[in-house]
């Protein structure tokens, strides 16, 4: 800020100074004045007295001796004063003895001082005589003209005005001049220095000492302004750095330093335009943890956050090929391939990120396998803004961990409309309970050592208002993910355990059912409860519940598994592994685990005769039941050609379509009474 110079400080000292100074002079000067007009009314009446003194010894000679050519004389004398402009000599009774006037001085000042100490003055004194015979002769008048006074009382008068202004305007400049050296110089000088300042960096510069002023008011000021620089900028640069970390914050996650979705979704949108740009594609694959939240209960979260950073380094090794890396938060991360010239080349990237996975880590003396779902979708085919790509790779992924894990999924318009019917279902599947819109079908299984019906699975089914029957592979998923798989699995169980009661109470005491439980249901700290007072309620007899678990369920959190599936197994129930061979099938666990069957997949069971590594697997899986003391029973079997196999293999029991489809209770109870007849027939031909 340039100071316009009408402002200046010192100009308006100097304005001020001159101004009161002058004023002091002209009314120092005046009372000087006023003294000097009180002096030279005393300088008329001291000269009139001391003329008349002069002249009273001859007047009262001239008086005493009637002498009037003596008065002359004497009026003579007198009239040598310039001032003296009238004389007489005489008694007042009497005509004078001699008396002279002349006409008062024309003088120029005479304008002026005629109004301050009159025209003239008169004195007189009285003529005495001397020694013992003083008698009274007469008076000596004399009168001034007060114009020779007045001349001089101007002069002097002017003089002292004159002087005084003077001298009152040399003060105010001395003043003013000390003024400005101490004062206004050194602070232009602070003002230069404070307009070179950096706000950036205020302490940068500091503002010098003025020589000769360390000790006053301006050193103080000095010194104070330097320490409020430099606490300004140590202020400032805290505030930066707590900036600097919430921007951080807000563009990184926290434990892996790995940017944050937000940060991602402005690198993603930094590379697309330039992928636009240049027409090449860009892959966004969003890589999805299997089970990330049952390693951190079978261990702890602290395990859990070591497993992150691990996984985040590892990812990071391929940072090579990746234009972009992000954790998008809990066990999601993303990755960008910038510029990519073929699809194929992001399912390379995956397949090695899965491979990669493979390896265990080890940590704290443990190693943790990890496995991952990859969801990819395509720039510019699949979506052209950061935040379309991003979604629909997350969706590609949790769709494609719904159905197998462990695998890569590029994005299919298909993905949008089924999640978008999935939704739909999720939010029809919380009210489909309270509308009765849930049935239990039951398929029977079938003993192998006489092939009489030994128990029925029951396998819900939801019968939608629009879509009509929906699959439970489809719907168990959802009600698992909203919660509501408890409630429904509770009805499930009541629903079973009551039809189990009618058969029983129809004659087929030794008929058992099998439920299915879902991983949330078997977490669930009611369970145990719920299924002895279901057991007590309908007075189901020990070993005729049987529940069927999934590997994947189990392997979640293995502690509580085995601590609920003991409960439940005291409770009577009997506990069956279902989907066997699909999941991790890990020795360890089958042997630690509380087990009284075994369930064969359908898949493997399905492809027995035509496929090697099937039948393998089957017969690997009956041993191993065998050598554990389990029960083996195979699912799906359609054909009397697989039932011949397994059968000759040592399988238990079997149940699929060639015995029958699942059935309403009702239709299973004709069935049970068929079957009966039959058995007893076969077991009995007389009978027959
Ligand atoms: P799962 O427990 O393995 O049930 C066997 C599935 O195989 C049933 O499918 C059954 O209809 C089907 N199946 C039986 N025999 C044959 C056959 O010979 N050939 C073929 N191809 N399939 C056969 P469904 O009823 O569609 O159930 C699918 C899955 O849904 C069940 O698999 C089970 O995991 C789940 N599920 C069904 N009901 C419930 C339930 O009440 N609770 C829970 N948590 N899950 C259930
Ligand atoms: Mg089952
Ligand atoms: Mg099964």
């Amino acid at each position: 800020m340039k100071l316009d110079q009408k402002n200046s400080l010192s100009l308006k000292l100097l304005r001020v100074v001159l101004l009161s100074a002058l004023a002091v002079g002209v009314v120092l000067s005046c009372a000087q004045i006023v003294f000097d007009v009180y002096k030279t009314r005393q300088a008329v009446a001291n000269d009139a007295q001391r003329i008349l003194g002069m002249f009273r010894d001859p007047s009262t000679q001239a008086v005493y001796s009637l002498d009037r050519e003596m008065g002359m004389q004497v009026i003579e004398g007198l009239f040598q004063h310039e001032s003296v402009r009238f004389a007489a000599i005489g008694h007042p009774s009497e005509p004078m003895l001699a008396e002279r006037s002349r006409d008062l001085l024309d003088l120029p000042t005479r304008v002026l001082t005629d109004r301050i100490l009159g025209k003239e003055k008169s004195f007189t004194t009285q003529l005495v005589g001397r020694g013992p015979y003083s008698e009274y002769y007469g008076d000596l008048t004399i009168t001034l003209d007060t114009a020779p006074y007045g001349e001089d009382f101007v002069a002097s008068s002017v003089i002292i005005f004159v002087s005084g202004v003077l001298r009152a305007l040399a003060m105010g400049l001395v003043l003013y001049l000390v003024y400005h050296l101490m004062l206004t110089k050194p602070l232009s000088k602070i003002i230069e220095h404070l307009t070179n300042i950096n706000p950036d960096r205020p302490s940068e510069h500091k503002l010098p000492m003025l020589k000769g002023h360390e000790k006053n008011e301006l050193g103080l000021w000095i010194n104070t302004a330097n320490q409020l620089l430099a606490s300004i900028e140590r202020n400032s640069y805290l505030r930066r750095e707590a900036e600097d970390s919430l921007l951080r914050m807000s563009q990184y996650d926290f434990l892996t330093g790995l940017p944050n979705r937000q940060q991602l979704q402005q690198q993603l949108g930094q590379i697309i335009e330039d992928a636009g740009r240049l027409q090449r594609r860009v892959a966004v694959l969003c890589v999805g943890l299997d089970d990330f939240k049952g390693i951190n209960e079978q261990f702890s979260y602290q395990l859990g956050d070591q497993l992150l950073l691990a996984l985040a380094d590892r990812l990071r090794s391929h940072s090579g090929r990746l234009g972009a890396l992000a954790r998008l938060g809990g066990d999601q991360f993303a990755l960008v391939q910038a510029n990519i010239e073929q699809p194929y080349e992001a399912a390379e990237l995956a397949q090695s990120i899965l491979d990669d996975l493979e390896v265990p880590f080890g940590l704290d003396l443990q190693e943790v396998r990890l496995r991952a779902t990859i969801g990819i979708t395509l720039f510019p085919e699949d979506g052209d803004s950061a935040e379309k790509l991003l979604q629909k790779a997350e969706q590609t992924m949790t769709l494609a961990k719904s159905r197998s894990r462990n695998r890569y999924q590029f994005y299919i318009a298909s993905v949008d409309s089924e999640m978008r019917r999935r939704r739909e279902l999720e939010k029809d599947l919380r009210d489909a309970l309270g509308r009765g819109e849930l049935h239990v079908v039951y398929q029977p299984q079938v003993d192998y050592r006489d092939h009489h019906v030994s128990g029925a699975e029951a396998l819900l089914r939801w019968q939608h208002p629009q879509h009509g029957l929906v699959p439970p592979d489809l719907f168990i998923p959802l009600a698992e993910q909203n919660g509501s798989i408890i409630a429904i699995g509770e009805w499930v169980l009541d629903q079973a355990c009551k039809q189990l009661r009618d058969w029983h109470d129809l004659g087929f005491t030794e008929l058992r059912m099998a439920v299915n439980l879902s991983t949330v249901q078997l977490h669930h700290t009611e369970l145990p409860r719920v299924v002895s007072n279901l057991m007590q309620v309908y007075r189901l007899p020990p070993r005729s519940l049987e529940l069927e678990v999934t590997e994947t369920g189990l392997m979640e959190d293995i502690s509580t598994a085995a601590q609920h599936l003991l409960s439940l197994r005291r409770s009577g129930a009997l506990i069956a592994i279902d989907d066997f061979g699909t999941g991790y099938s890990s020795l360890s666990y089958l042997k630690s685990l509380p087990l009284d069957k075994i369930k064969i997949d359908k898949g493997f069971v399905q492809d027995v005769l035509e496929d090697e590594d099937d039948a393998t697997i089957v017969r690997a899986i009956i041993q191993l039941a065998r050598s554990l003391g389990m029960q083996v029973i195979a699912e799906g079997v359609e054909t009397v050609e697989q039932e011949a196999y397994i059968i000759a293999e040592g399988c238990n029991e079997g149940q699929g379509y060639l015995y029958s489809k699942p059935l309403p209770a009702r239709e299973l109870t004709v069935f049970l009474k068929q079957a009966r007849r039959l058995t007893s027939v076969a077991s009995n031909p007389a009978t027959f």
